[in-house]
């Protein structure tokens, strides 16, 4: 990651330039140039051995014009207010670009969830929930993030419900069934990441069997995706996480290499694979690279290297803003983030549908559902880049994005 880069900064820039291009309104943009609502409060904890703790937390709700914000909680030790801001004003994008009625927000603890025990995880959740004092689902709904799961969203719902005295499931989102949560919640980003992949093969003419894919992180979204490329009959010939990667020239098994992770805690020392870099991965010739792990990882410096023909980006914000540019000079395709990783927003979407009406639904409509709302917005981001006479599909989502923004905001008279 370059030491130059700044996620916010980032974030901001590509706002300004979707704004421009779009020609959205200066005076709403004058109000997206910063969220609306920032809430930064401190949860006091009683450690297991006695000692005393304070953790600094956050709520970022960007814009709700569109609808109650909505998002992930993120548990990370170098966490800062500044990356909840940026990710949050992405959620506002995501859901506007996929028509989805809300607004972007984000919630962050700063902590490591490694470091706590059980017990001392399950009084942050609490003592998040307790703190932030929420209003329910009209107003503003969390959900999981990197460090939360479906245990830390249940302790979160029954807090808020022993709080509020009422069960309302829709009040947190990312929990699980039995408390009112919806089935394929776990895959639908990663097989999200699967589908849009094949619309794009499509779209340029590329071969879906034997096309070599590097992937870089194997945690939910990337192990997912990387089963779904394999069973298309793709070959995953890369893979990495935090501390190293792999290669794999005929492609990697990747239930096998899924339990070398459960055994070893890494991919790394697969057996049968060559290590590979991550800064390696990145450049390595193939037709797809899937980003799956952390931001801003495709910078100025290394985007003239890359060697794919087609970039779907799991992560958020893998690809700076002057990054994006050089892709699009060398004519490398992008799905980018607000579109590639939109299937756990979509999921959460129906959630909250499901949640509201107390009526569940088959995992067959909800994969379908899902399919039809991430590929309608990969085509519709298209025709609108193409409208505005850009080559990014990047732009043509934020620009539908901003778009509806814009005209929900002036529907309701704030400027
Ligand atoms: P995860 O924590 O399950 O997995 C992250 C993976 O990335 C791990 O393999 C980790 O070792 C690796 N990693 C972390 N830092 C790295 C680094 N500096 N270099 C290389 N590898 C690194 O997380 P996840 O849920 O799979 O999410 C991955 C990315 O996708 C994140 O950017 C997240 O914001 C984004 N995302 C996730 C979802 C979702 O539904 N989980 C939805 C939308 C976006």
């Amino acid at each position: 990651m370059s030491h130059m880069y700044h996620f916010l900064d980032q974030s901001i820039r590509m706002l300004r330039a979707a704004g421009e291009v779009g020609k959205v309104d200066p005076d709403v943009m004058q109000l997206l140039a910063a969220p609306m609502r920032v809430t930064s409060f401190r949860i006091p904890l009683k450690m297991d051995d006695g000692s005393f703790r304070v953790f600094d937390a956050h709520r970022v709700r960007y814009n709700d014009a569109l609808g109650p914000c909505r998002d992930g909680v993120r548990i990370s030790p170098d966490l800062d207010l500044d990356e909840v801001k940026s990710l949050a004003l992405i959620m506002s994008i995501k859901h506007a670009a996929g028509h989805i009625p809300a607004g972007g927000g984000k919630g962050g603890i700063e902590a490591d969830p490694h470091q706590l025990s059980p017990r001392e995880m399950e009084a942050l959740c609490r003592g998040y929930m307790r703190n932030l004092r929420p209003k329910g689902p009209n107003y503003d709904v969390p959900g999981a993030d990197i460090g939360t799961d479906l245990q830390s969203m249940s302790w979160m719902l029954d807090e808020y419900e022993s709080v509020s005295g009422y069960h309302d499931p829709p009040a947190v989102n990312d929990k699980p069934p039995i408390l009112g949560g919806t089935l394929g919640g776990y895959e639908a980003t990663g097989r999200g990441v699967f589908e849009v992949f094949e619309e794009a093969a499509h779209e340029i003419g590329l071969e879906i069997p034997n096309a070599r894919v590097a992937i870089q992180g194997f945690g939910q979204v990337g192990s997912v995706a990387a089963a779904q490329f394999q069973n298309a009959g793709c070959r995953v010939v890369a893979v990495s996480d935090i501390r190293g990667g792999i290669y794999v020239k005929e492609g990697v098994d990747v239930a096998a290499l899924l339990h070398h992770k459960q055994q070893t805690g890494s991919v790394v020392e697969f057996p049968g694979s060559t290590p590979l870099g991550n800064a390696e991965l990145l450049q390595l010739e193939c037709e797809v690279l899937v980003p799956a792990a952390v931001q801003g990882v495709i910078t100025e410096e290394n985007a003239g290297r890359l060697r794919t023909r087609l970039l779907v980006e799991a992560a958020n914000a893998p690809t700076t803003v002057e990054a994006d540019k050089i892709l699009v000079e060398k004519g490398i395709a992008v799905v980018p983030d607000v579109l590639a990783n939109a299937g756990s927003v979509h999921l959460c979407q129906m959630e909250r549908s499901q949640g509201l009406y107390d009526n569940y639904w088959e995992i067959d409509v909800i994969n379908r559902l899902r399919w039809e709302r991430l590929i309608g917005g990969v085509r519709e981001a298209r025709t609108t880049a193409s409208r505005y006479g850009v080559a990014s599909t990047r732009l043509g989502a934020w620009i539908n994005a901003l778009k509806r923004i814009e005209e929900a905001v002036k529907t309701r008279g704030w400027c």
